[in-house]
């Protein structure tokens, strides 16, 4: 029989996941299984994924970010200091994507915090491909620790889902072996989709893509497609008047017609520029949907993105 002070500690448990909404769909209070013995909290939904992969029954996965949520411009909440507060682990990007949940997890005694992505992903936020007479995007780019969105490259996840396993297993031990073959088994699946997303993008090779933000450099680097410009200098920020300027007269110049906007992000100067130059705004996700079946894992969120490059790319 279980005593009343568990009883009570997982129904306060309940009552903070339903508070949290957190990365279950909306609204709905996330299943905690009593048979987990870790909880772990990531700051992005991708990592989150690959908590609930990796982690199975052992592990009790939360989520910072709320499905709409940009890690550059979160404010983090009081829910947030109270999930960290009960949790063993803090998963995160690192690279300076998320140092608000970074300043949350060291005021947290006890806190194991790992991240990720620290030390992989050699870009910098200047040093992809440029062009002569490209926009020069360097101005104002603020990710001082170079391109911090590693885990959009399936190559550079593969590495982080590595690192998660010798995570979990160095803060519970005893469920090590379940960490480790889980792992293996998601690694190749990650190869797998890394193979699929360079065959069904090889067709465009080369070609030139304008997006939201700096997010899919690394990915775009993996399949062969070269970044052009961003149309967000400052993630988060809407750029001046003159950049865009410059960046529509680019795009019509080598005949560029498919900006690739964002869920989180403002779609207005994607909007902008499409109609300037006649063309259209196709989404990529750099975060996956918890409420949406096409993109509520981090393989189906990088299927998606793919489908959606090559449409983008496809009717230019
Ligand atoms: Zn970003």
């Amino acid at each position: 029989m279980r005593s009343a002070s568990a009883f009570t500690t997982t129904l306060m448990a309940l009552v903070i996941c339903a508070s949290l909404s957190g990365c279950g769909p909306r609204g709905r209070p996330q299943a905690v299984d009593r048979r987990a013995t870790l909880i772990a909290v990531a700051t992005i939904y991708p990592l989150y994924d690959w908590l609930r992969v990796l982690g199975g029954d052992e592990v009790e996965a939360h989520c910072l970010l709320r499905p709409g949520d940009s890690p550059h411009t979160y404010a983090p909440q009081p829910q947030d200091a109270q999930i960290l507060g009960r949790a063993a682990l803090l998963v995160m990007v690192g690279k300076g994507l998320e140092p608000w949940a970074e300043k949350l997890g060291t005021s947290v005694a006890g806190l194991r915090i790992i991240k990720l992505g620290e030390g992989i992903g050699a870009l910098g936020d200047d040093e992809y491909e440029r062009h002569e007479g490209d926009i020069d995007q360097r101005a104002g780019h603020d990710h001082p620790e170079g391109n911090p969105h590693v885990w959009l490259s399936p190559r550079l996840a593969i590495m982080m889902v590595e690192r998660l396993a010798e995570a979990l297993s160095k803060a519970d031990p005893a469920n090590a072996d379940a960490y480790y073959s889980r792992s293996e088994a998601y690694i190749r699946e990650l190869a797998a989709l890394e193979d699929e997303m360079k065959a069904r993008l090889a067709l465009y090779r080369g070609r030139r893509v304008v997006t939201c933000h700096a997010a899919f450099d690394y990915l775009l680097d993996d399949v062969g497609l070269a970044l052009q410009a961003s149309i967000q200098p400052y993630p988060g920020k809407e750029p001046s008047a003159r950049y865009l300027e410059a960046l529509v007269t680019w795009m019509r110049e080598h005949n560029v017609k498919t900006v690739f906007a964002e869920p989180q992000l403002s779609p207005k100067a994607a909007n902008v520029i499409a109609s300037e130059v006649g063309g259209k705004v196709v989404i990529l996700d750099p975060l996956g949907d918890p409420a949406d079946p096409g993109r509520d894992s981090y393989l189906k969120m990088m299927r998606y993105n793919t489908e959606q490059l090559a449409y983008g790319l496809g009717g230019e």
